[in-house]
């Protein structure tokens, strides 16, 4: 008999197709009232799920008794309760690699979209208010030759580096939970501790996961250490940052710009503040938004869960400790 699988993300036709071949599929269209009642009443007999961006809690999985593998379309793991998933045995995959460089190149158009002030000038043009030759109240600041600073060395930290250092010649410095010989060497990028680096860059990067360790570390008193001309780029998770210290930042010229992928609460409220300040360049998380990378993501998904629901070891495992081999 073919296992159960509850889809709570659209599928390419291709990818649509083998999941059909090999699983009962329970489509969820969309994460609203009607769509969350229907998986609820779905899940009772799943034994495989695959999605992103819903926070699947005990209150929701305790429904899915038979529940064997869960392949999250995402890198970042922040929607599981990883402890619970491995107790219960459940297999958690995501999909890492296949986003990265898409993702660091979002990261860097959002560094030289804050620094030159693309979207501020470019709504400028738009509204027909370009009557004369820009002049410095226009001006940006330079993105080549800048130090930039990034927070979480790991596969994205690092293509961003790469286009830093290769592209833009700029110095590059980090901090991780550890030093990275290798990175240093690619990239002649130098360790620093958080404060350092926050006084340091000029381009202050967040690129690492939403943890419990993580959540608030860039708060009011980290801003106080960068200066009035750093820029902050996130493109990790919104909630590693306190976002009203951040506003605050911004409105007192602590920092001189900011570009967001990532917010506490999304979709963004339009009431936001951040949308109000110009110095502040907001897009709606994505990092991997990309056809072809979302089309990757997609089957390494499939791929994991397929793995997972014929009893073999998935690619992307992310809670080994749940394999019982
Ligand atoms: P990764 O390879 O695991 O890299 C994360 C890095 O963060 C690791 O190198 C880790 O350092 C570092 N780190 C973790 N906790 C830290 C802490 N408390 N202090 C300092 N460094 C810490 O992950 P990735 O593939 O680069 O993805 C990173 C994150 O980006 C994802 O988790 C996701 O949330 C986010 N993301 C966002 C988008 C988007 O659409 N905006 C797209 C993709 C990913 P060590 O190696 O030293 O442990």
């Amino acid at each position: 008999m073919k296992k159960q699988v509850v889809l709570y993300k659209k599928l390419s036709p291709l990818l649509m197709a083998r999941l059909h071949e090999q699983t009962e599929v329970t489509l969820i269209d969309s994460l609203d009232a009607e769509g969350l009642a229907k998986m609820r009443e779905a899940l009772p007999k799943a034994q495989g799920l695959l999605g992103a961006s819903l926070k699947l809690d005990a209150a929701l999985l305790d429904l899915a008794p038979d529940l064997e593998a869960i392949a999250s379309v995402s890198v970042g793991v922040d929607n599981y309760d990883i402890d619970y998933l491995t107790e219960r045995r459940i297999l958690l995959s995501n999909t890492p690699d296949v986003l990265t460089e898409t993702t660091a190149d979002t990261g860097f158009a959002l560094i030289l979209a804050s620094a030159r002030r693309v979207v501020e000038l470019a709504n400028m043009v738009r509204a027909g208010h370009w009557k004369r030759n820009v002049g410095p109240a226009q001006f940006g600041t330079d993105v080549h030759g800048k130090t930039l600073g990034i927070i979480g060395m790991g596969r994205i930290g690092e293509a961003l580096a790469q286009r830093g250092h290769f592209g833009f010649g700029m110095p590059v410095v980090y901090h991780s939970h550890s030093p990275k010989p290798a990175v240093e060497q690619r990239f002649n990028a130098q360790y620093r501790s958080l404060p350092q680096l926050l006084q340091e860059a000029d381009f202050v990067c967040l690129t690492l996961p939403l943890t419990a360790e993580t959540e608030g570390l860039i708060g009011a008193e980290q801003f106080a250490l960068m200066g009035p001309e750093t820029i902050f780029i996130n493109i990790s998770r919104g909630k590693v940052v306190d976002e009203v210290a951040l506003i605050d930042a911004l409105r007192k010229g602590q920092i001189r710009a900011a570009g967001l992928d990532v917010f506490e609460r999304e979709p963004l409220d339009s009431a936001s503040p951040l949308l109000r300040l110009d110095n502040v360049v907001a897009t709606p998380h994505i990092g991997s938004a990309t056809h072809e990378t979302r089309e990757a993501m997609a089957k390494c998904a499939v791929d994991n869960l397929l793995m997972a629901l014929a009893g073999e070891r998935p690619v992307n495992l992310v809670n080994g400790l749940a394999w019982k081999g």
